[in-house]
């Protein structure tokens, strides 16, 4: 948790440069801090611990590894020892836990797990970045062999040599979210037939559900077998050889390996044995530099609690950007800067078998969950760049915003191109407080094979736009099947007749100027296209001649993921 002013640490915070910094943790947010540290104090001893075999290595790399995309380990390792060493005069213990904090003695504890020995180190300052381990559920069979979590080099080595060692054919990944899906493509890279088994109804759960459902149609095109809404019970061994996978519905899944990614939990041990803070989520409490409860100790990387700058709500949110910049916030604090983290949004982009998906900031299901209600939202289906130009993919976009002020609130995506391009886009526009008239308004890159004169980017914020300032009312999409209006299809009797809205009404865009009085006027009207745009031009028509219409947002394409996601009927 973010704490704006923390009285302990203001009070009695040292403002002379420490002597000698242990930073506990080396990758990411570690080796930031260390190397910031460095670059800004040459005075200051510097001492990175890791209870690991290597330093600053690439974890998000390490699925990659698995699937032999990255079939070289060394290049994992982007720092050695030596190189911080010779280049940085930065002290590195690998292979070395911390084992305890003495606060008042100003000292760790450390054990080398080569030796067994135990030594203490003093320190000036201590940095904690000890990340967060993948969860184990206390389940039987969790433990056999052929059962991985991916977190290390050693662990995804593991899993290669099981994979050749067995002759594996078969894995069941538990947990659909970003690192159990980066392994599904890796597993199917390497030409295992592979199963997903996911609690939640959906894969990737910070979308909201009929986002991730042409993911979800992506992978079951892809061969992937999808157990969604059920958890796993237990892991036995089966006869002969191999492992199966025990669902809490009772179905059995065989497999020759499993991956367990169902989730991390903030390493808090050592933090809590010393007594520092722990939020309500259960990472370190932090001020806005990245110092906890004690004044001499600041914590970075997963194992904090950050405040989440949309919801205003403490969260802890694993992933690398945060983390590094976290440990080089903490680094300037260390050396008497008064560098502030600004606080997560939750940006973050995964690419499953081609089809990219990406997102940032609050989720519709979030803000519903945080009990927001003053939000609208539109969806579109652009082309990733102009339409004339060959080989236009689509994107599936939702923008989320707040009304009546318009300010972005979150953005989701899936396509094959140009999708984390318009995430970043509007990320960052929400790192800037901005609206959806700064998006309508934005100029960005074009040319044909690029984009579009009006950007997907350009097009959100105009549809927004639209439904703020009253010329596009738009419908809620949940309220489909509870609706009394009248539910108006303008697409052409050919595309009505390929697939409809139950109840729907058939009067094309093309004949609406000639028969639009066939339509009542007592009733709502609800108008839906293919994407959303001729329901628009409708729209505006029908409201023009005293019609009370909306646009059902993103159209007949939103209305399939909707009823694939168990949205609609
Ligand atoms: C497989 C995988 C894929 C990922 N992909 C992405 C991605 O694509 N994009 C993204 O943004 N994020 C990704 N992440 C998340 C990202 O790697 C983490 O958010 C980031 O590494 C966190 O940095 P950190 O410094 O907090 O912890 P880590 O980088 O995990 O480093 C913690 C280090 O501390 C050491 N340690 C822990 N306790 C002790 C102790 N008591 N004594 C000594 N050493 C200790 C650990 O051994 C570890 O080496 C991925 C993570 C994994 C595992």
């Amino acid at each position: 948790m973010i704490q704006q002013t923390n009285p302990q640490s203001t009070a009695s915070r040292n403002t002379e440069t420490p002597r000698r910094v242990l930073i506990v943790g080396g990758v990411a947010g570690g080796a930031s801090c260390a190397a910031r540290l460095r670059r800004l104090a040459e005075s200051i001893e510097i001492v990175l611990i890791d209870r690991g075999p290597y330093v600053s290595f690439a974890n998000c790399g390490l699925p990659y590894y698995v699937g032999n995309v990255i079939s070289d380990e060394s290049s994992l390792l982007v720092a050695s020892r030596e190189m911080f060493h010779e280049r940085f005069n930065i002290e590195v213990h690998t292979d070395t836990e911390a084992t305890s904090i003495d606060r008042s003695a100003g000292t760790i504890t450390v054990r080398d797990l080569r030796t067994g020995h135990t030594r203490t180190e003093r320190y000036d300052a201590l940095v904690l970045s000890p990340g967060a381990a993948p969860i184990r559920p206390p389940l039987p069979g969790v433990d056999l062999p052929g059962v991985f979590a991916v977190r290390t080099i050693p662990d995804s080595r593991r899993i290669r040599s099981w994979i050749t060692d067995h002759s594996a054919k078969t894995a069941v990944v538990v947990g659909g979210g970003f690192i159990g899906l980066e392994m599904v493509e890796n597993l199917i890279q390497r030409e295992l037939a592979v199963t997903v088994l996911e609690k939640l109804p959906q894969v990737m759960p910070p979308l909201d559900p009929e986002m991730a459902a042409p993911l979800m149609e992506h992978l079951a095109a892809k061969g992937v077998q999808l157990c969604l809404g059920d958890g796993l019970a237990r892991i036995e061994e089966r006869d002969g050889a191999g492992l199966v996978v025990v669902a809490e519905s009772g179905a059995r899944l065989s497999a020759d390996l499993v991956i367990l990614a169902i989730g991390v939990r903030p390493e808090t041990a050592l933090a809590k044995d010393a007594g520092l803070a722990i939020g309500p989520r259960g990472g370190i409490v932090v001020d806005a530099q990245m110092r906890t409860t004690d004044p001499r100790i600041w914590a970075v990387g997963d194992v904090v609690e950050v405040q989440d700058v949309l919801t205003g709500q403490e969260t802890v949110l694993p992933l690398a950007g945060p983390a590094n910049r976290q440990g080089r916030v903490a680094a300037e604090s260390i050396a008497g800067r008064a560098t502030q983290f600004r606080g997560v949004q939750a940006t973050a982009v995964v690419g499953v078998l081609g089809l990219t998906v990406a997102s940032t900031g609050a989720s519709e299901k979030g803000l519903r969950r945080a009990g927001v209600t003053s939000f609208e939202k539109v969806y579109l289906h652009p082309g990733h760049h102009a339409g004339y130009y060959p080989g236009a993919r689509q994107i599936h976009l939702k923008l989320v915003f707040s009304v009546p002020d318009g300010r972005i609130l979150g953005a989701q995506a899936v396509g094959f191109e140009g999708v984390e391009k318009r995430i970043d886009v509007i990320a960052t526009a929400i790192q800037f407080h901005g609206t959806v008239h700064d998006l309508a308004e934005a100029e960005l890159c074009y040319a044909p094979q690029f984009g579009a004169a009006k950007d997907p980017v350009n097009l959100a914020g105009m549809l927004a736009e639209n439904v703020l300032n009253g010329d596009m009312p738009v419908a809620d999409w949940l309220e489909i099947d509870r609706t009394d209006a009248l539910l108006l299809d303008v697409r052409e009797g050919d595309e009505f007749s390929r697939g409809h809205i139950p109840k729907a009404i058939n009067l094309p865009l093309s004949q609406l100027r000639s028969r639009y009085v066939e339509l009542p006027k007592d009733r709502e009207i609800w108008v839906c296209c293919a994407v959303g745009q001729r329901a628009y031009f409708a729209t505006r028509f029908l409201t023009q001649h005293g019609y009370r219409s909306r646009n059902l947002s993103g159209g007949y394409t939103t209305y399939g993921a909707l009823k694939a996601a168990g949205l609609a009927s």
